[in-house]
């Protein structure tokens, strides 16, 4: 538990639930606590940027005293507390009502990254949302989740362009006391310390917590003054580089994790394998069955039944594979107490396909789970496509890697404005059934003028966020002259704006619009209908490809024959992806097919009415429909280029800038209102919650309830 009083002594007994609810992300997809806090005062809300936690540190007594008083105000805290509490009640909600028994044991649902919030940096990308988006769907359908994974102290990286846009890696060192994470405690009020067990030499790990609703977090950290130097920096950042010491955080993550939850009392019943990273946790539940006497054979049986793993991406570096020496080194002893030989341990993680290779922790997870599935009706054909060796008596049309498409938690990336005009037309309560296509058609009924509004209003928002960063850039860092002119201060709220953000992986391609120079700048630069273009992403800290083509748009967007119409938007986060999928007029998306297992950006962008201009690839394969964004075939970088220039030229630029009598494009907000009722019901983060409970989940906490009776 949390000592809220000595966290913050500060807040009057009468609003003291403003400490609980600072530390519990719920507030973050509820407009109406987040209106709670920006009540209190505009000013440290905006300077805490959005962090509760850090907004009650440091705003004056007098305010909370105030605050305390005011009968406006409390009527709102009353209300906004009282929801809390309802949505806390355990045992309660769609899971218990269609899928188990109040009384069966937690999930547990293990992930190297996870994307909540900005304030709390353990995430990459796309895999680190899906898992924080699941936890949230996870507690507003009740499904008791238990979710493992790492705190790292220097998150990710913070990204800093040198003045000739070469990518800096800076780490920004965890605020941890002005964060919504905390630390757990022992029964005697020390600092909980678990040793992972049975791996030499020995590494022990402390344990923090978030709350996310109904679903508790666990992050592992090994920053411990009882590790060697080496141990305490196995969770210090993301994705490691050394093979050695991912080998090290995997076995951290997997063993050390599953023994957390032991050290908590927390049993649980099926495990779910966000990507392969935490695999080793099969090997920590065979083991504790094989300690209790169970036949190795019964208990991989068991564990077996009752595992899940989703598979993320069909590009290689998302395969771990330890070199088998490594896994000696670290695995002699762990083997040793399954009683399992060195060829047999090793067995279980080899990909025949590329039997030498090492342990492959995909092998391995697909080996030792009964469900597994891809994130696309697309990218399930091609993992049973990769993986058809592991299945080698069957046909490839019937590898029994199944599919889930990923979605998006919609109350987390619909925007609170677009949330109240939706609720004007849907009516109230409509949010409570949000993967109910019917429910969306409504949005045929919103007024086109106030959706278009709506929508401007939004782009506003978000150049003026844009311009507000330059400004900060300039005025505090003396940032580089080019670095704040490439930075978008040149934008226009009345250009047709096109948004391009996502991890600088090369596979994704985010020059490719800059094939043609003399094309592109003859686009952007038309007098009567031009067009500008917001980049973001970071590049990994090892990927010099990637570095190059993210220096190679910074140069195009400080060249002056682009005439200001490209930005390059520094330091793509959680609270910048909310500003550019609601403010952008167009999501572009250009990956090479098929290695864009699915994307969730241009369904966050979609979800708010921005249309999706995509390849065929990935989840838009399932939701391009002909009248809701644009689509095109993939072939190579000339093809794909002019794919899109043409979809410009002829499409989207002639439709944008088609003003009816109103003075706004009528026919394009049709093509947004599609987006939205096409996609959002499709691709939320409900749909797909469900589909795993009733897919997986359901089955296996039979076999679990099978294998205690
Ligand atoms: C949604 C999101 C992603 C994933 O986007 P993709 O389209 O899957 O590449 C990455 N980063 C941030 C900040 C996001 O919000």
């Amino acid at each position: 538990m949390i000592d809220i009083k000595t966290k913050f002594p500060q807040i009057p007994d009468r609003i003291a639930g403003l400490g609980e609810l600072a530390y519990n992300l719920w507030w973050s997809w509820h407009p109406d606590a987040r209106m709670l806090f920006k009540m209190l005062n505009r000013s440290a809300w905006k300077v805490s940027i959005h962090n509760p936690v850090k907004m009650l540190h440091y705003i004056d007594r007098e305010i909370l005293d105030s605050a305390s008083k005011d009968p406006k105000f409390l009527r709102h805290y009353d209300a906004v507390m009282a929801r809390f509490t309802s949505d806390m009640k355990t045992g309660a909600g769609w899971f218990y009502e269609n899928i188990a028994d109040p009384g069966v044991l937690p999930i547990a649902y293990f992930s190297a990254e996870y994307g909540l919030h900005h304030s709390l940096p353990f995430y990459a990308g796309g895999l680190g949302f899906l898992a924080g988006d699941f936890l949230k769907e996870s507690s507003d359908l009740g499904v008791p989740l238990i979710a493992v994974g790492f705190m790292y102290p220097e998150g990710y990286l913070r990204q800093r362009l040198a003045p000739d846009g070469w990518q800096g890696s800076e780490s920004a060192t965890l605020d941890r006391e002005n964060s919504p994470i905390y630390r757990v405690l022992d029964d005697k009020g020390d600092r909980l310390t678990v040793k992972v067990p049975v791996i030499d030499p020995p590494i022990y790990v402390e344990v923090w917590k978030v709350r996310v609703g109904r679903v508790s977090l666990y992050l592992i950290d090994t920053n411990l003054e009882i590790n060697d130097p080496w141990n305490r920096t196995i969770s210090s950042h993301l994705y490691i580089g050394s093979i050695e010491q991912r080998l090290r955080q995997e076995i951290v993550l997997g063993i050390g994790g599953t023994e957390v939850l032991r050290a908590l009392g927390i049993k649980h019943s099926v495990l779910h394998l966000n990507e392969g990273h935490p695999a080793f946790a099969i090997l920590e539940r065979v083991r504790e069955r094989t300690e209790g006497g169970m036949s190795y054979k019964d208990a991989i049986e068991q564990v077996r039944e009752t595992t899940i793993f989703t598979t993320h991406t069909p590009v290689p570096a998302g395969h771990d594979v330890f070199p088998f020496s490594l896994m000696e080194k670290y695995f002699s002893s762990y083997r040793a107490a399954l009683g399992l030989d060195h060829d047999t341990f090793f067995n279980l993680g080899i990909n025949p396909k590329d039997p030498d290779a090492g342990f492959n922790m995909t092998a391995f997870a697909l080996k030792m789970s009964q469900y597994h599935n891809g994130v696309s009706k697309k990218h399930g054909e091609v993992a049973r496509h990769m993986w058809q060796s592991l299945w080698p008596d069957t046909l490839e049309e019937q590898v029994p890697i199944t599919h889930i498409t990923n979605g998006v938690h919609v109350p987390t990336w619909l925007e609170p404005r677009a949330e109240l005009l939706l609720t004007r037309y849907l009516g109230p309560g409509w949010l409570s059934e949000h993967d109910n296509p019917d429910i969306w058609k409504l949005v045929y009924d919103i007024p086109d003028e106030a959706l278009w509004k709506a929508h401007y209003w939004l782009k506003m928002k978000l150049i003026m966020r844009i311009m507000e960063r330059a400004r900060q850039r300039w005025h505090e860092d003396k940032a580089d002259t080019g670095i704040i002119l490439a930075s978008g201060v040149m934008l226009d709220p009345n250009v047709l704006t096109l948004g391009f953000a996502r991890r600088f992986a090369t596979y994704k391609r985010a020059a490719l619009i800059l094939y043609d120079v003399e094309l592109l700048k003859k686009m952007l630069n038309d007098m009567w209908r031009p067009v500008q273009i917001i980049f973001a992403g970071k590049a990994h800290p090892d990927d010099d490809p990637g570095k190059h083509l993210l220096q190679q748009i910074f140069n195009t967007a400080r060249d002056p024959s682009f005439g200001g119409r490209i930005a390059f938007v520094e330091d793509y986060d959680e609270q910048l992806a909310q500003y550019l999928v609601h403010g952008v007029d167009v999501w572009l998306n250009n990956p090479v097919p098929p290695l864009e297992a699915c994307g969730t950006s241009g369904m966050k962008a979609s979800l708010n009415g921005i249309p999706h201009l995509s390849i065929l690839d990935g989840w838009w394969i399932e939701g391009f429909n002909g009248n809701n964004g644009w689509a095109f075939e993939g072939a190579d970088d000339i093809k794909d280029s002019d794919s899109i220039y043409s979809i410009l030229e002829k499409e989207v630029v002639p439709l944008y800038y088609k003003m009816d009598g109103d003075g706004f494009p009528r026919d394009w907000v049709k093509i947004m209102k599609e987006a939205i009722v096409s996609t959002a019901p499709s691709f939320s983060a409900r749909k797909m919650v469900k589909e795993y409970a009733m897919k997986f989940y359901q089955a296996a906490l039979k076999s679990e309830y099978d294998n205690n009776v």
